[in-house]
């Protein structure tokens, strides 16, 4: 399953990723990082689609693949 991972400190709270992801797994925490700002979570499965990645303006989400292993053991 693909994943996103949140770089707290750098968000926003501007929810742009939350409409952006297709699947709509994306929502508030109810968490706030220092600045006060409200961060996202992932709630549901992750196509690793990267859009919400593209979208951020804070450059705050990572997506990380599912394995697509090339030959070799997976
Ligand atoms: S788009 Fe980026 S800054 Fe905006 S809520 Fe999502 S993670 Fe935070
Ligand atoms: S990578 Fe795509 S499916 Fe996954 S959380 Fe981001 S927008 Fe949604």
């Amino acid at each position: 399953m693909s994943r996103v991972v949140f770089l707290e400190e750098r968000c926003k709270g501007c929810k742009l990723c939350v409409e952006v992801c297709p699947v709509g797994i994306l929502r508030p925490s109810g968490r706030y990082n220092r600045q006060g700002y409200e961060v996202m979570e992932m709630a549901g499965v992750c196509t690793g689609c990267a859009s919400c990645a593209i979208i951020c303006p804070d450059v705050a989400i990572r997506v990380f693949k599912s394995g697509k292993h090339k030959g070799g053991a997976a």
